[in-house]
């Protein structure tokens, strides 16, 4: 049998590549992404895992639904202080913002898929 900490880490890789793949299939296929990342959030909450920012973006806090800029979601800069990208969820209208410090901006980071 195996342990719980092996099965934790199956559950993360297979939590990830879920969500990557809806992703990357969101453009053609929204509803089976929808599905996929369902099934990648229920793996998360069963195993209480958590997913690095590069994935967690593709959440929407509002709806947990999957949110794909471009396909279902709008990504504008807010140039407010402090300066945050906002991601406004098609599905339910929610604003998930990701506050941008200013270390991040000067990492070089912003502009940069995270891949
Ligand atoms: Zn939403």
């Amino acid at each position: 049998m195996k342990g719980r900490r092996a099965a934790r880490e199956e559950a993360t890789a297979t939590a990830r590549r879920l969500l990557e793949s809806a992703v990357a299939h969101a453009a053609e296929n929204l509803e089976s992404s929808r599905a996929s990342a369902e099934l990648a959030r229920k793996v998360r909450l069963r195993f209480n895992i958590r997913l690095g920012d590069d994935l967690k973006r593709y959440t929407c806090r509002g709806c947990k639904g999957l949110i794909v800029p471009g396909v279902n979601a709008r990504v504008r800069l807010g140039h407010g202080d402090p300066p945050a990208i906002r991601i406004t969820c098609a599905e339910c209208g929610r604003v998930n913002r990701k506050i941008l410090g200013r270390p991040y901006i000067r990492s070089g980071k912003v502009g940069k898929p995270d891949s």
